[in-house]
């Protein structure tokens, strides 16, 4: 641990700036909060105020710099106009971390953002660490240390959330009120004008108290970053993470495919799975799946059993389930013998397990199956529905407990969870279950989506380093773009297999470069600004003599000007396939493949990650795509090897990622035959950045 991370969670001394005593005031909350006895905090806490000794209880200074011992964390809750000096005050009393809960600043308009701005610069001077502003605080469970408005500190657990949102944090003390979910740390970011995401990604890694982290974004700052330190907690421990914002307005104005098939929405989402996180869609599930993730063991496989006294709901269950990636299998004869030794003869062991409704031998029947489950080696995860009379029976809840305890006994890892449906008077019986670590999930469809969303999956390793040396970055015309013979050279010299093609600057050197290349050739103008040839009528297919390509160049001279062309080698047939690239400002090297050709940008069926990709990650990528059947040879059409595309991908992933000029890359298409790639399209584009310099 740091320093500043010792400072922010186990802070000796506390100083709260723009502390008062008065009943309702922000600087009142905190000082009862930090000095609550049920919350337990050890450390000291003193109080910051211009005049009073004493504030309920605690001492109190007019300045950090006149208390006697050195504080670790200052609070601060003063107006924002006030918050640079406090900043400065820090600086000066060697205060390593600061949590700013005012608000005022960024998230209020352009005076505000320049306050924050100040604020920044005189931290960053000062060496201060900073949380917030415009946030919710600090919670360690551990040292009772509730810095933070919450009302409580939420009972102790595993679970550490990272929120943006204070409200999340509010939720965690009344959920662990409610559910019993149990908390290591809470920090919210707030505006994070300096510890964001990353930071307490990398921190909450290492946390041994932390088993689950859960996140709530709502901006991403750092993005590689993130990732980078994503992929390697992620292998260690489960990350669970929620992204609000995830359907914006606006849509970026592109010219590349890549460009426009890669929102920042959807180069996250690709890498939160890339990373193997658990994504999920809200927040109530956000809690509910680190909890479970907390109290039972991972879900390592899709498969799980049933035990319901519902037969509709087992089915409804089944539905849910295999609609979020999950299957509900059909047991071993030997398994279903063992488990129809204890239902009567007309309920099922097939799975969903159906125990009929013959209530007097619930107890018996729910147990002997749980275990049957728990211990097989045939579903991953045991789910028991206890529905109306199953739940309000109390020996049936003791009944799975004491199942459940003893296949664990026995070295089960299956994790088990309830399907609750049931009135409140059961709640006692669903206490008993959640205090024996047992998830209780209310109706079908919440088991379902936290269920779906516990699956772990093996890590896989992230964005190796590229193979390749720095490559040269060639000559570039407009806006950028490079020419196409240029761009078609370099992946030539790279090794990537480009159709024979020659440049042409006119109709006579067209017709006999089209002499030295393999009939039928296509030609394709070049002219500055034309980005989509076929649009224009630009890219004339099936010459088939030296004659028709002079012709050819000469009708685009007529129709679009004076300009050269390429004349190319035809490919195919095969299928129209797409690879592309782009550097992003927060997400660096992103890497696309999918579907290609002109129906491209209609049809949106690529797949994305961040870049280099290894061909293992390729090929789970061309799983993702819509269309994945057209590889295997459609409707007679050619079959196309996945393995060879995805070793294309990540090759080009590779080169892309050493290539550290280029801004976008778009092949488009690459036309496929078997084991037979042909990239006769290629876009690039110099990035920005390296455009200026
Ligand atoms: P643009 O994308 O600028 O319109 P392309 O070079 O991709 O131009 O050509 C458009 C379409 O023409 C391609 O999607 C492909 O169907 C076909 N095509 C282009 N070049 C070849 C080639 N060398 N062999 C076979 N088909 C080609
Ligand atoms: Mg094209």
């Amino acid at each position: 641990m740091t320093q500043f991370q010792r400072a922010l969670f186990n802070p000796r001394r506390v100083a709260v700036v723009g502390a008062s005593a008065s009943p309702g005031k922000a600087g009142a909350l905190f000082l009862r909060n930090l000095t609550s006895a049920e919350a337990g905090f050890r450390g000291e806490v003193i109080a910051i105020h211009p005049t009073a000794d004493e504030l309920l209880g605690c001492r109190a200074f007019p300045r950090l710099a006149a208390s006697p011992k050195p504080v670790d964390l200052a609070l601060v809750v003063t107006p924002p106009a006030a918050v640079p000096e406090v900043v400065a005050d820090c600086g000066a009393a060697q205060v390593p971390v600061a949590v700013i809960i005012s608000g005022g600043f960024a998230e209020t308009g352009a005076r505000g953002a320049e306050l924050q701005r100040e604020v920044a610069r005189i931290a960053k001077a000062t060496g201060v660490r900073l949380l917030g502003p415009n946030c919710f605080g600090v919670i360690n469970t551990t040292s009772g240390l509730n810095c933070s408005l919450s009302i409580g500190l939420p009972s102790h657990g595993g679970v550490s959330l990272v929120t943006q949102s204070g409200a999340y944090g509010m939720a965690a003390f009344s959920r662990s009120i409610d559910e019993g979910f149990g908390f290591a740390k809470i920090v919210a970011l707030g505006n994070k004008i300096d510890l964001n995401e990353a930071d307490l990604l990398a921190f909450l890694g290492e946390d041994p108290e932390t088993k689950v982290i859960a996140i709530l974004l709502e901006s991403l700052t750092d993005g590689r970053r993130f990732f980078e330190i994503a992929a390697e907690v992620a292998a260690q421990k489960p990350l669970v993470v929620l992204k609000t914002g995830r359907q914006p307005g606006a849509q970026r104005a592109a010219a590349s495919h890549t460009a426009a098939l890669s929102s920042d929405e959807a180069v996250l989402a690709a890498a939160l799975r890339q990373v193997g996180a658990h994504v999920v869609e809200d927040g109530k599930t956000l809690l509910d799946v680190a909890s479970a993730l907390d109290c039972q063991p991972l879900l390592r496989g899709n498969r799980v059993g049933i035990i319901t006294n519902s037969g509709g709901t087992g089915v409804e269950l089944t539905d849910l389930f295999e609609e979020r990636g999950l299957i509900v299998p059909a047991l071993s004869p030997e398994l279903q013998a063992t488990i129809a030794s204890v239902i009567p003869p007309h309920g099922s062991a097939v799975n969903p397990i159906d125990v009929t409704t013959q209530w007097e031998h619930f107890s018996k029947m729910y147990a002997w199956s749980t275990e049957a489950l728990m211990e097989s080696e045939e579903v991953d995860a045991a789910v028991a529905v206890l529905l109306q009379r199953s739940a309000l029976m109390p020996e049936v809840a003791d009944a799975l407990i004491a199942a459940s305890k003893k296949a664990r006994e026995r070295g089960s890892l299956t994790p088990i969870h309830i399907c609750w449906v049931a009135p409140r008077s059961a709640d006692a019986n669903r206490e008993k279950l959640r205090a024996a670590g047992i998830p209780c999930h209310e109706w079908p469809i919440a088991t379902a989506s936290v269920l779906a969303a516990t699956v772990t999956k093996p890590p896989r390793p992230f964005a190796q380093p590229p193979k390749w040396q720095e490559i040269p970055r060639p000559d570039s015309g407009e806006a950028g773009w490079v020419a196409s013979d240029a761009a078609l050279s370099l992946l030539q010299e790279a090794g990537f297999p480009v159709a024979r093609w020659a440049f042409a600057a006119d109709s006579d050197a067209a017709a006999a470069a089209a002499r030295d290349l393999k009939f039928p050739v296509v030609l394709k103008a070049e002219r500055p600004g034309l980005v989509h040839k076929s649009e224009a009528d630009a890219v004339r297919l099936g010459l088939c003599d030296s004659m028709a390509v002079a012709a050819a160049f000469e009708d685009f001279c007529r129709r679009l000007d004076a300009g050269s062309a390429i004349v190319q080698e035809q490919a195919g047939p095969g299928v129209e396939l797409a690879i592309g690239a782009r550097r992003d400002p927060n997400f660096g090297a992103v890497i696309m493949a999918g579907l290609g050709g002109v129906w491209i940008e209609a049809l949106k069926d690529t797949a994305l990650r961040l870049a280099p990709v290894t061909a293992e990650e390729a090929l789970a990528m061309l799983g993702e795509l819509r269309g994945r059947t057209i590889l295997s040879g459609f409707r007679g059409r050619a079959t196309v090897s996945a393995d060879k595309f995805a070793q294309l991908i990540s090759e080009l992933s590779q080169w892309f990622a050493a290539a550290s000029w280029l801004g976008e890359l778009d092949l488009n298409p690459v036309i496929a035959s078997g084991d037979n790639f042909t990239i006769v399209d290629v876009r690039m584009r110099v990035a920005n950045h390296s455009l200026s310099s």
